[in-house]
């Protein structure tokens, strides 16, 4: 006999759910949507499984989960995303923050030291995730963080008020536009690189994201190279750019920085052995 459906206990919400989402972790993205209705932390969920949710809260789940059934991402659906262990809010104005994104914070934080007064600027920021990031672990650093779209911009304010971080300030303008006359000690970006044609841009979560976000030319380096173009003039004398790049990006990516005169081109990999983020220098005249 089926029971009405505001009579459903959290185990049968998510296991039907699970069963309706066709991702690559149903249960979990279940979890995530009935924890953000019920506005309880995931654990409440294996400790109450026989608690019956408000008729509200199941319709708002429900809603939720035929979203999700329908390929919304989780992220947009919550309005939120952890990235660096930091609770950020997402809209469709930007990325959601990807795991392989912390391989630059961590790359970038190498090379600031706990008490470091660097000036550090990220282009393109969208949420915010990287500036953010790198602002909270230091302190004493002062972070631009640029983006073309003012939409982006003001959910990633909001993200540093929310976090109470008050050495970051945001600028508009389209990659080193948003410097003026500036130089910085560190460049960081995740920009658009991915190839127009790339099939996967057609699946998942990717399908919702902001394209301009992701997408950069046939071959996925055109803002790459406007890039390495511009932040020359505004990195001090041997300071640093660092970019995020897909994982077979690695040789034609320390081609062009090479031909813009950068230095020291190193690659690192992400967490998943991945070539991801390219460091170099800047040579100086
Ligand atoms: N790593 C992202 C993806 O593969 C791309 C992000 C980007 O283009 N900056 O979906």
């Amino acid at each position: 006999m089926n029971k009405a459906p505001d009579t459903s206990p959290i185990r049968e919400l998510l296991d039907q759910a699970a069963q309706r989402i066709d991702s690559d972790s149903p249960r979990l993205d279940a979890e995530v949507l009935l924890a953000h209705v019920l506005d309880k932390p995931r654990s409440h969920l294996l400790a109450w499984p026989d608690r019956i949710p408000e008729a509200a809260q199941q319709a708002r789940y429900r809603k939720l989960i035929e979203r999700r059934a329908g390929g919304e991402p989780v992220a947009y659906l919550t309005g939120e995303r952890e990235f660096w262990s930091l609770p950020l809010t997402v809209t469709q104005d930007t990325l959601i923050p990807r795991p392989e994104t912390e391989t630059l914070v961590a790359t970038a934080l190498e090379h600031l030291p706990a008490d470091s007064h660097a000036r550090v600027a990220d282009l393109g920021t969208g949420s915010g995730a990287i500036a953010l990031a790198i602002a909270h672990e230091r302190r004493a650093c002062h972070v631009r963080a640029c983006d073309r779209s003012a939409a982006a911009l003001a959910v990633a304010a909001g993200n540093a008020r929310q976090l109470q971080l008050d050495n970051i300030e945001f600028a508009s303008g389209d990659w080193c536009a948003a410097l003026a006359g500036e130089c910085f000690d560190l460049i960081v970006s995740n920009p658009p690189y991915i190839a127009a044609a790339d099939e996967h841009l057609a699946c998942g979560d990717v399908r919702f994201e902001p394209q301009d976000a992701l997408v950069a030319g046939d071959e996925g380096l055109d803002d790459i190279r406007r890039i390495a173009a511009c932040a020359r003039s505004h990195l001090c004398d041997n300071a640093l750019l660092m970019l995020e790049h897909g994982f077979d990006q690695r040789e034609p990516v320390a081609r062009i920085l090479a031909d813009h005169g950068y230095r020291d081109i190193v690659c690192n990999n992400d967490l998943a052995g991945r070539a991801r983020v390219t460091v170099c220098r800047n040579g100086g005249d």
